[in-house]
């Protein structure tokens, strides 16, 4: 039988080398398999007719049949054209050419029926349509021609003739090619069950469907498909899991977490942290291994449950890791950890790429002999020769830079794999969520510590900033601090480490009343330390810096923020850094500066950061501007998210209503063995293999 998947496009007739070639660096296809599933990105309605009177300008591709009376050539050089007078007997209008005139005239006769297909508009008050399609009325039947299928293609396709057209002659040719059914990939339970139409009518229907209403069932079908195998896959890899392991049992808690519960903390917790750490505890009292999401907004107070969560493994003889994705990062929660721990006898110590091979050696030694209670670390934790006496707990804090391979790597250091917590500053959609932390239990922190005021966010144009600056200078007068963040991007770091340079000396100048501290990547860490720790002990009251301070930093003094650039970060970076102020008592100020002329996108942007001062909501309006595959984190999740016809903007219902079907696949048949869903398995096979989801459970 033919293998769609592994048979090579170029033996599709009217492909061959050439454009096989083309098809490959373009769109990536290879096989008949991808061409099979590319997807047209819109249809028109053909089966529509429209008089001429009804004409307009700013009208969709419209049909028209009628019968042209005249031609007339026109206009010299560039603007050289062939106009054909067509009418259905309700009006005229201008069919128009300016390439191909000889060809176009010779092939088309006066007074007879065409069916003309097109896009209409204004020129000089007269509605005419360019290079319009021109069929013969009596060869082409209306009745079945549909909606017609229009593909993306590249210029450089279409330069070879390759254009949406031609695609459809292609999966046309590859229907007669096939000249079978194609088999199910769904189980039939599924497909009776939910009503949908079988594999074979929705790929046909999806490339050439006759009406809208069996169209959305298709594609309903195929997303459903779709978003399935990700989440079965996600939710048998965590059914295994929950199988294969016990966890680690944290079974009391101890005289670390009371002394510092009772002595130590500083406040109270909120309602919110309690909760989520009774959800811990329960976790890890369990027997099973722990493997869960806090989501809460930037100043939740994360990092304090985390703490709890730590104190608790060193109560029942465990050991902790806390992994963060920046080295700043890390040498702040190091040093915060250490704070606030005081003299209670609980080691913590720090592991980054900028740690010395001369420190490794004692660093690796006392970890490996159970003296080090809590390392602190970056991703150079994640390495094999980092090895732990007793691991018990994995702390993945801030953001969602880590994904599931980075979480299977932590479980291997030890022979139980260790308790996992995943938090993350920025919430992300629940979508994205389901689908990159699919696997994971869900706390949230919904509640910021008392006597915190919301932030006020405000658009400032570069044209305006002398009344910023000026509003700054009351703020440095209160005795209060102020960031000013520069973007900086690999691409363009000489440029953008020359705009912050000089915005840094220009602010010198402007506030020479005061000090102000540089910040950037570029830095020694030694150097980079020095200057947080100036500004956080308030010996600089500006700090001028690139987004390495994006995540995590702590200075409640610190309360305006400044984004220059703004246009060129994401809503849940803008929202991220903005997170870094408003941490005090003081009401906080957040001024986002842009150039007076904007893109739709950025204005949008800049109107939701300052009218929302909730994460959940911005990370909602940050899916659906930048679509799934531009979200932070995804790249590194293991996950494909270039997805074929699902939008995890747009079809959260369907997800959620997948989750719940591949849930009762996994419950009803855990080792993947009942006949009645072998399709199943076996098409999650071929899935992870296609798209190199090397991770999970089956294989
Ligand atoms: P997150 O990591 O969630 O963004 P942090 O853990 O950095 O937030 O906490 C933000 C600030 O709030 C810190 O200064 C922390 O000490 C403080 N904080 C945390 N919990 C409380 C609480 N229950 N009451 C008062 N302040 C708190
Ligand atoms: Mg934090």
């Amino acid at each position: 039988m033919l293998d769609t998947t592994t048979r090579n496009i170029k033996y599709l007739p009217g492909v061959g080398e050439q454009r096989a070639a083309l098809l490959d660096k373009e769109l990536g296809i290879r096989s008949l398999y991808d061409l099979l599933y590319y997807f047209p990105y819109k249809y028109i309605d053909r089966s529509r007719v429209f008089k001429v009177a009804e004409l307009g300008g700013h009208m969709q591709h419209v049909q028209l049949l009628g019968e042209i009376r005249s031609f007339e050539e026109m206009g010299e050089g560039a603007s050289r054209r062939l106009v054909a007078h067509f009418t259905d007997g309700t009006a005229f209008v201008d069919l128009v050419w300016f390439r191909g005139l000889k060809f176009v005239k010779n092939r088309l006769k006066l007074n007879t029926q065409y069916v003309v297909f097109g896009k209409p508009s204004m020129f000089n008050g007269r509605v005419n349509i360019a290079h319009p399609d021109v069929d013969d009325a009596a060869l082409l039947k209306l009745d079945n021609m549909g909606l017609q299928p229009y593909y993306n293609t590249t210029e450089r396709m279409k330069r070879s003739g390759l254009n949406s057209n031609a695609m459809a002659k292609l999966v046309q040719n590859l229907f007669t090619l096939l000249n079978r059914e194609i088999e199910e990939t769904l189980s039939s339970d599924i497909t009776r069950k939910h009503g949908l139409m079988s594999l074979d009518d929705a790929l046909r229907i999806i490339h050439f469907p006759k009406n809208g209403k069996e169209l959305q069932l298709a594609q309903y079908r195929l997303k459903f498909e779709e978003l399935f195998y990700i989440q079965l896959n996600i939710l048998h890899y965590a059914k295994d899991r929950q199988l294969r392991y016990v966890g680690h049992r944290f079974a009391k808690v101890g005289d670390m977490f009371n002394r510092f519960y009772h002595e130590n903390l500083p406040f109270e917790l909120t309602g919110a942290q309690k909760r989520v750490v009774r959800e811990i505890r329960a976790d890890v009292n369990s027997n099973r291994q722990m493997n869960r999401l806090i989501q809460g907004d930037v100043g939740s107070g994360k990092t304090l449950v985390a703490l709890l969560s730590m104190l608790l493994a060193k109560d029942n003889g465990y050991q902790a890791c806390m992994l963060v994705p920046t080295e700043i990062l890390a040498e702040q929660h190091f040093a915060t950890l250490r704070r606030m721990l005081g003299s209670l006898p609980v080691r913590v110590e720090l592991l980054t790429g900028s740690t010395k091979a001369k420190e490794r050696v004692p660093l690796f030694e006392d970890l490996a002999s159970g003296e080090i209670d809590i390392l602190v670390g970056t991703h150079a934790v994640l390495e094999d020769n980092v090895q732990f006496y007793n691991l018990g707990l994995v702390v993945i804090d801030e953001q969602h830079r880590f994904g599931v391979v980075q979480r299977a790597k932590m479980w291997a250091k030890n022979n139980i794999p260790p308790h996992v917590l995943v938090m993350t500053a920025t919430p992300i959609p629940r979508t994205l969520a389901m689908t990159l932390y699919g696997d994971l239990d869900v706390s949230v922190i919904d509640e910021l510590p008392p006597g915190r005021k919301p932030i006020t966010t405000t658009h400032v144009f570069r044209s305006r900033a002398d009344g910023m600056y000026s509003f700054i200078k009351k703020q440095l007068e209160e005795g209060r601090q102020a960031y000013v963040v520069y973007p900086l991007i690999k691409e363009n770091e000489k440029l953008d480490l020359k705009n912050l340079e000089d915005g840094y000396n220009q602010l010198c100048n402007i506030f020479c009343d005061y000090k102000l501290g540089k910040l950037h990547g570029k830095m020694k860490p030694k150097e980079k330390d020095e200057e947080m720790r100036r500004f956080a002990q308030g010996e600089t009251q500006i700090l001028v810096s690139t987004t390495v301070i994006e995540v995590g930093v702590d200075v409640p003094n610190a309360s305006v923020m400044v984004i220059e650039n703004a246009e060129r970060f994401g809503l849940s970076q803008l929202h991220q850094l903005r997170g870094r102020v408003g941490r005090g008592a003081a009401q906080s100020f957040c001024l986002l500066v842009t150039d007076y002329k904007l893109s739709e996108d950025t204005r949008k942007r800049m109107e939701i950061m300052t009218t929302s001062n909730d994460g959940f909501e911005i990370a909602e309006a940050d899916l659906k501007l930048r679509g799934p595959g531009d979200m932070e984190g995804t790249q590194q999740s293991g996950i494909a998210f270039d997805l074929k016809i699902a939008n995890l903007a747009r079809d959260e219902q369907i997800l959620k209503f997948v989750r719940e079907v591949a849930r009762e696949v996994v419950d009803a048949d855990p080792e993947c063995n009942h006949p009645q869903y072998r399709v199943v398995w076996e098409r999650l096979r071929m899935i992870k293999r296609m798209n190199g989801w090397n991770w999970g459970a089956i294989s």
